[in-house]
C-alpha cells in the first residue's frame, strides 16, 4: 500500500487536507514550515550583505556632510556643507559634479544634485536647500525709540515711525498703531507672516525746544569800528507756540578778535535751544598796502633767495605753503617775521577738488607741517587756483561755494588777489616783465594782494624792482595777520 500521506517525503498537504491530519502531523508539518522561514530569511539576509558588498566593491559611494534638506535664511550666502566620494576605500571626492543653483535672493526649494562618474559607473545624491524668509520686519523711530511724546492738545501724527522688511521692502503703510494703558503699540508682519512687535511709553508733554536758525550763519566777520547788529533768526516751535528769544555775548568793534554772541530760545514749556555765533572782528581795508603773497613753495634756490631780497629791504611777505622743499625755509620765513599759509600739501586739483574730506585732509597735512616747524598753526588759507577757480568744476560740482563757507566756520580765512604778476604762466614773462605787471596795477585806493610763485626763477629777480618801486613811491608792505581783511573773487563754482 502507497503511504499518501508521508511527510517525511516532503508531501505538502493542502488545507482541507490538513484537517485530515492528526497531532503529531501538525506538529511535524508547523517544525518543517519554521525550518523554511528561517532558511529563507537567511538566503534574504545573505543575499542584501552580498549586494551591499557588491555596491561597495563595485560601485563608488557619495556622502553628504550637514543635513539632506537645509534651511537657508534669504539673501543669506548659501555655502555648500561639503561631501566625500570613495571608490574601494579611495578618496574620490574631486570627481563629484555639483549642480544646481540656490538662489537666496528667491525665497524656494533648490535641489543640489551630486553626481560621480568612475570607471563606467554611476551614483547621484541630492540635497534639497529650502531658502526661507524668518526674519521679522524691522520699525525704527525718528525720534525716542521707548518714549513717545505728543504735544498737549495735539493728535498723534502716525509719521515718526518707518518699517522695513527684508522681503517687502517698506512697509510702513502696513503698521497697525494702537494706544493703550498709556503705552503705543506697533505691530507688523511681512509677507510670510513674520510679525515685529514694538511697545512705546506716550507722554502728552512738549520735551522738545524750538528750533532755530541765524540768518547770517554760524561764524561773522565784521570789520573793526563799523556797528554791529545782531543776526536776524529763524524761530519754530515744535508745539507750536510762543517762543522768546534772547541774545547774550559782548562784541567790542573797536578791537579786532574773535567773540561768541549765544541766542537762546525758550518756549512755554521751559524747553531751550541755544545756538552759537562767532564773531570775528577784522581790521579794516588797509588802502595802499601791499601784500606780497608767494605760492607753492618752499624751493630751495629760489624761495631763500627771495627771502634774502625781503631781508634786505626789511619788507615783510606772506608764503602759502605746499608739502614741497626744505622745512629749514619754512622756519627761516617764521624766524624773519613773514606770514606762513596753506595752500595744501599735495597742490594736486584732483585730490584737493576730489572731495569736501579730501580738501580737508591734504590741507590738515600740510597744516600738521607748519605746526610742527613753527609751533604754531596756521589759519591762512589760499585755494589752489584761488577760489574763482572753474577746475574743481571737473572733479566736484559746487565744491569752491561750499568750501569758501565751510573755511570760515572752521575759523579760517582765505586770500585770493587782486594783482596776479602772471609769474607762472610757463616762463613766458621775465623779470621785468612781472615787476611791470605789478607796478602799472598798483593802486592807493586799495588794498594791492598781490600773486606770485617763489618756486619760480624769474620772480625771485622781479622782488627787488617791486620793493623798491613800492617804497619810492609811498606803499607800504605788510604780512597778512590773523585779522587782515579777506580779500576774495567770485566763486564760480
Ligand atoms: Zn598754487
Amino acid at each position: 500500500m502507497r503511504k499518501r500521506y508521508n511527510l517525511n517525503h516532503r508531501y505538502r498537504p493542502s488545507f482541507r487536507s490538513f484537517s485530515k491530519l492528526n497531532a503529531l502531523q501538525k506538529k511535524r508539518l508547523s517544525r518543517l514550515h519554521l525550518q523554511m522561514f528561517i532558511q529563507l530569511s537567511l538566503f534574504l539576509v545573505i543575499g542584501v550583505c552580498l549586494m551591499a558588498s557588491y555596491q561597495m566593491l563595485f560601485f563608488p559611494r557619495i556622502m553628504l556632510e550637514g543635513d539632506r534638506v537645509l534651511e537657508v535664511e534669504y539673501q543669506d550666502k548659501y555655502s555648500e556643507p561639503g561631501y566625500i566620494s570613495s571608490y574601494r576605500g579611495k578618496d574620490i571626492s574631486s570627481k563629484v559634479k555639483v549642480t544646481g543653483k540656490v538662489d537666496t535672493s528667491k525665497v524656494g526649494e533648490y535641489p543640489v544634485v551630486y553626481q560621480v562618474f568612475y570607471e563606467g559607473k554611476v551614483i547621484t545624491k541630492t540635497r534639497i536647500v529650502k531658502v526661507v524668509d524668518s526674519k521679522g520686519p524691522s520699525i525704527e523711530f525718528t525720534g525716542n525709540k521707548k518714549k513717545l511724546y505728543i504735544c498737549p492738545n495735539q493728535k498723534y501724527l502716525y509719521d515718526d515711525y518707518k518699517a522695513t522688511d527684508n522681503y517687502d521692502g517698506d512697509i510702513t503703510s502696513s503698521v497697525e498703531v494702537v494706544e493703550k494703558n498709556g503705552k503705543m503699540r506697533y505691530q507688523v508682519k511681512d509677507s510670510f507672516g513674520n510679525q515685529t512687535e514694538v511697545f512705546r511709553d506716550v507722554f502728552y508733554e512738549d520735551v522738545e525746544g524750538p528750533s532755530l536758525t541765524l540768518d547770517s550763519g554760524n561764524t561773522v566777520m565784521v570789520t573793526k569800528g563799523d556797528s554791529f547788529q545782531n543776526s536776524t533768526y529763524q524761530v519754530e516751535d515744535n508745539c507750536g507756540g510762543d517762543v522768546d528769544v534772547s541774545i547774550s555775548g559782548d562784541v567790542d568793534m573797536s578791537q579786532v578778535g574773535e567773540y561768541e554772541k549765544i541766542y537762546k530760545a525758550v518756549d512755554k514749556a521751559g524747553n531751550a535751544t541755544e545756538v552759537k555765533q562767532k564773531v570775528v572782528v577784522m581790521e579794516p581795508v588797509k588802502k595802499g598796502v601791499i601784500y606780497l603773497t608767494f605760492d607753492d613753495g618752499p624751493r630751495s634756490g629760489t624761495t631763500d633767495v627771495i627771502l634774502n631780497v625781503l631781508k634786505e629791504k626789511g619788507v615783510h611777505a606772506t608764503f602759502f605753503v605746499t608739502s614741497g622743499g626744505p622745512d629749514d625755509l619754512i622756519k627761516r620765513m617764521y624766524d624773519e617775521g613773514h606770514s606762513i599759509g596753506l595752500h595744501t600739501a599735495s597742490h594736486d586739483y584732483s585730490v584737493v577738488y576730489g572731495s569736501i574730506d579730501s580738501y580737508f585732509n591734504d590741507l590738515k597735512i600740510v597744516s600738521d607741517r607748519v605746526e610742527k616747524i613753527t609751533g604754531e598753526k596756521s589759519m591762512l588759507i589760499r585755494f589752489p587756483g584761488g577760489s574763482s577757480n572753474t577746475i574743481s568744476k571737473k572733479y566736484t560740482p559746487g565744491i569752491m561755494s561750499y568750501l569758501t563757507r565751510e573755511v570760515v566756520s572752521r575759523g579760517y580765512r582765505y586770500y585770493d588777489w587782486n594783482i596776479d604778476s602772471h609769474d607762472a604762466e610757463g616762463g613766458k614773462y621775465d623779470a621785468d616783465e612781472i615787476s611791470e605787471f605789478v607796478i602799472s596795477n598798483l593802486s592807493y585806493d586799495k588794498v594791492n594782494m598781490v600773486l606770485m610763485h617763489d618756486v619760480k626763477v624769474a620772480t625771485k629777480d622781479a622782488v627787488g624792482k617791486i620793493i623798491d618801486y613800492g617804497l619810492a613811491n609811498g606803499y607800504s608792505f605788510e604780512a597778512i595777520g590773523p585779522y587782515t581783511d579777506m580779500v576774495v573773487q567770485r566763486v564760480n563754482n
